[in-house]
């Protein structure tokens, strides 16, 4: 310990707050220093002498009840006015006195209720999220891809009927180079969900699809997650979700072709 720290630590070490480590070290330091020991001695003479009874004055009994006094004078002046401002306020606005606390009532639920919802949804999806790319990655094992494995839509899509309760659109899309690789049944959002997997480059990209009963969105959620791009859009009749290792700006062209198809 140097004695820079040693005079840094001296009042907490007079105070008795250092831990046991910088205690020792203290007492070590001090035991060798004689500056420091003279540094503690002058603390320790400061120290006793603030204690001196002659250094405090003590108010008189008189003194303590005029300022007591003052205090609650003041207190319930104070109060007064903020009473007489409200209810004047109240009656100028004569019958309609009560509309606007009625108001605020209205406005502080309601924009409490859409919070609520908003934070709902946003967590509702955010769980979704994951199942999502939890399903693709066990989609990527040995034998899990697809349960109808096909590059023609003619066949993928009779597929899925007796199946499931909806009948999903799986549009060829080879032209613009997005191979169908096939379908398969999964179970997302609490319902057995379509998911059809197309291919470029040897990136499996899944397409969850199933009915929206919401309203369609104007744009595109995108979400990087683990190295996975997920895509997801409420359209007008189906929502989507859309994920792979495909690189983004691939990955948006080809959510703009399904959506454009
Ligand atoms: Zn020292």
């Amino acid at each position: 310990m140097t004695c820079e720290d040693s005079r840094i630590y001296l009042p907490a070490y007079l105070d008795d707050e250092l831990g046991v480590a910088e205690n020792l070290r203290m007492q070590n330091h001090l035991a060798g220093c004689t500056d420091c020991r003279q540094a503690q001695e002058e603390q320790l003479a400061l120290r006793s002498a603030l204690h001196d009874p002659g250094l405090y004055a003590h108010a008189s009994p008189e003194f303590a009840k005029r300022i007591e006094a003052a205090i609650l004078h003041a207190a319930k002046e104070e109060a007064g006015a903020s009473q007489r401002s409200v209810w004047s306020g109240f009656s100028r606005m004569g019958s309609f006195r009560w509309v606007p606390v009625a108001a605020i009532a209205v406005i502080g639920v309601t924009l409490g209720f859409f919070l609520t919802m908003n934070g709902l949804r946003a967590s509702h999806e955010r769980l979704l999220a994951n199942s999502v790319l939890t399903w693709h990655i066990r989609s990527l094992q040995p034998g899990h891809l697809v349960d109808v494995p096909s590059s023609d839509r003619h066949t993928v899509k009779p597929w899925f009927q007796g199946k499931l309760d909806f009948a999903p659109p799986v549009p060829d899309l080879s032209e613009l180079g997005w191979n169908l690789i096939g379908g398969r049944l999964d179970y997302l959002d609490g319902r057995s969900v379509a998911a059809v997997v197309y291919q470029r480059r040897m990136h499996n990209i899944n397409v969850f699809l199933w009915p929206n009963h919401a309203t369609a969105d104007g744009g595109i959620t995108e979400e990087d997650a683990q190295g996975y791009q997920i895509l997801h859009w409420n359209g007008a009749d189906m929502t989507y979700w859309v994920v792979s290792d495909l690189n983004k700006a691939e990955l948006e062209d080809f959510a703009r072709a399904l959506r454009g198809h």
